[in-house]
């Protein structure tokens, strides 16, 4: 089962490869958006990341911290999205996740998420990422997978929604102010999504 040690592992491993793929993001929102996105996310993760600390007792406070901290240094859309997403997570964990908590936590972001941003599938949100990373994780859990292969299944989903989204025009959102010609690119929220639910694989691993 995964516990404290997963969840710290997850957010340095996530702030690293946002920090990596800073330009990629900012290239993509620089296509169908305002080019700020991997800055948005590279700012929030390093201001969560110096949050870490000792005092931080389990799986619960550090999503908590990661929520607030997103919230507060974020901005934009993706801001109130993840940090809706982070705390919602939260509320669904537990010190101690099997597999089943884990398809809680997902599912409990998601809901969040489209609570706060009204999107659906197809829309060529972030919604496009983590819904088909449900969907797999719950497939997975179902089958009897353990905690990191559920994260595994819902990683790869993400990636695949991820690419999914290049032919959608976009609904919701900055980018559909670009009405058709948000056709053709893929959209950097659910890029992101990919991204962190890959590094929580990984620390799963
Ligand atoms: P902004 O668009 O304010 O500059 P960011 O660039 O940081 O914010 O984030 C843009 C991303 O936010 C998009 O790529 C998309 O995935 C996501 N997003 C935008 N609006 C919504 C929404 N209503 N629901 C879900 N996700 C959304
Ligand atoms: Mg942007
Ligand atoms: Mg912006």
């Amino acid at each position: 089962n995964l516990s404290l040690a997963w969840a710290l592992a997850w957010i340095r491993g996530a702030q690293a490869t946002l920090e990596e793929h800073r330009m990629e993001l900012i290239d993509l929102d620089r296509e169908i958006g305002d080019g700020d996105h991997g800055e948005n996310m590279s700012r929030g993760f390093k201001a969560v990341v110096a949050k870490l600390d000792d005092s931080i007792p389990d799986v619960q406070g550090v999503l908590k911290m990661v929520a607030s901290t997103l919230m507060s240094t974020v901005g934009g859309a993706a801001g109130p999205l993840y940090g809706t997403a982070f705390m919602r997570a939260a509320k669904a964990a537990d010190s101690d996740l099997d597999s089943e908590k884990v398809v809680a936590m997902i599912a409990a972001a998601l809901e969040g998420i489209v609570a706060r941003g009204k999107a659906t599938t197809g829309e060529k949100t972030m919604v496009d990422a983590w819904t088909p990373a449900l969907e797999a994780a719950t497939a997975a859990q179902q089958a009897g997978a353990t905690p990191a292969a559920v994260l595994r299944a819902a990683a790869d989903a993400a990636a695949a929604g991820a690419e999914a989204t290049i032919p959608m025009q976009a609904t919701k959102g900055r980018a559909s102010y670009l009405g058709e010609r948000s056709i053709g690119h893929k959209d950097p929220g659910s890029t992101s999504t990919a991204y962190l639910l890959d590094e929580a694989a990984k620390a799963a691993g």
